[in-house]
């Protein structure tokens, strides 16, 4: 009697698995096809633009790979940045699929892609929004992407001790010069970081003023080492 019953459960559980993972299957959000459990296809993945040869500081390109001209003339405060890919068609519909339609299942996906490039480091961190900006959207897609890239890692994911005390507005429109000074004192760290090395994660590195003043924020709480690590990197 046990038996089969154990036999029915077993069978029951079998069954209730395939219909999980057919109910799992995504249709990749480039191509439509069938994309598993991801949410965008092998094809389609392989396919996205690569970024060209760049420097490890701020990722922009730079001959071989060398640190570029700018960031050997006035350092950044950060130490490294690793970007997954350039903000070019069509990455940045999945960007903005995360951010302004909330399309969630992107930000492991993204956190797999980001974690396998980083190099080693200690505590993982999302960019913080202001809070009225959070209030608003519901979710910070740094953080989604930072507390899984985390596990992937065996590090811990910070989110707390750390804000974007001042709202800075929308800055895509502004030139490089007044994007810093906009974005000057924004950030508040109560956190002490001394010897630590702190991956900081955002979606998109466009002129890297916020990273940069973040990155000054956690240099003064200690940081010994601030890695930019973003999904998208602007190409001027
Ligand atoms: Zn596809
Ligand atoms: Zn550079």
């Amino acid at each position: 009697m046990n038996g089969a019953l154990n036999r029915v459960v077993a069978r029951l559980c079998r069954g209730a698995r395939s219909l999980e993972r057919a109910l799992l299957v995504q249709h990749c959000m480039l191509c439509t096809a069938p994309s598993g459990d991801q949410p965008v296809c092998a094809p389609c993945t392989s396919g996205l633009e690569q970024l060209p040869p760049h420097c490890p500081c701020c990722a922009m390109p730079s001959p071989a790979g060398s640190v570029c001209g700018t960031c050997s003339t006035s350092a950044p405060w950060f130490d490294r940045t690793v970007a997954a890919w350039p903000y070019r068609f069509p990455l940045d519909r999945l960007v903005q699929a995360l951010k302004f339609h909330a399309r969630l299942q992107l930000a492991p996906w993204f956190a797999s892609h980001l974690a396998e490039r980083l190099p080693p480091f200690d505590v993982v961190m999302g960019l913080p929004l202001h809070r009225r900006r959070l209030a608003e959207r519901g979710f910070n897609q740094a953080h989604e992407i930072a507390r899984r890239i985390a596990p992937l890692r065996g590090v811990q994911v910070l989110s707390s001790g750390f804000e974007r005390h001042r709202a800075t507005g929308e800055q895509s429109h502004m030139p490089h010069d007044a994007r810093a000074a906009n974005v000057r004192g924004a950030f508040a760290c109560t956190l002490r970081l001394h010897g630590v090395r702190v991956a900081v994660v955002d979606d998109v590195m466009t002129t890297g003023a916020t990273l940069n003043e973040f990155a000054a924020t956690l240099k003064r709480a200690g940081a010994a080492q601030v890695i930019n690590c973003v999904v998208a990197r602007t190409l001027f």
